[in-house]
């Protein structure tokens, strides 16, 4: 018989208890992507270099977090209570530490930062 855990508190779940399934897509939001003629001339090659560089020592699966990173969980009605109060403060000492990956500069080499969009003409 297949059982289901509960993915918040570990407790297991019997095939016709009620559970229920949370879908979280995490990812990574950027401006529009628009880029000046400037842009087409400039020579994106060193940029690209240092960035391969610094990637290089990464773990190719942290880096595709970086990006994109999909979870599914199942929750018992208990958890899913909790979860659906506050699901940023949900269980929050099972937070990892930061990758150490910068994804602000990296977007911002690649010219489409919305910060760097928002910046006058100089
Ligand atoms: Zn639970």
């Amino acid at each position: 018989m297949h059982h289901f855990i509960c993915d918040g508190c570990g407790r297991e779940m019997k095939p016709d208890d009620t559970r229920y399934r949370v879908k979280i897509d995490i990812r990574v939001a950027k401006g529009n992507l628009e880029f000046s003629l400037l842009d087409l001339f400039r020579d994106h090659r060193k940029e690209l270099e240092d960035l391969v560089k610094k990637f290089e020592s990464k773990d190719p699966k942290e880096l595709e977090e970086t990006i994109y990173k999909g979870f599914e969980l199942d929750l018992c009605p208990t958890c899913q209570r909790a979860y659906i109060r506050d699901p940023l403060r949900f269980h929050p000492e099972q937070g990892l530490p930061d990758t150490g990956i910068d994804i602000d500069a990296f977007l911002r080499s690649l010219g489409t930062h919305p910060d760097d969009l928002a910046e006058p003409d100089a």
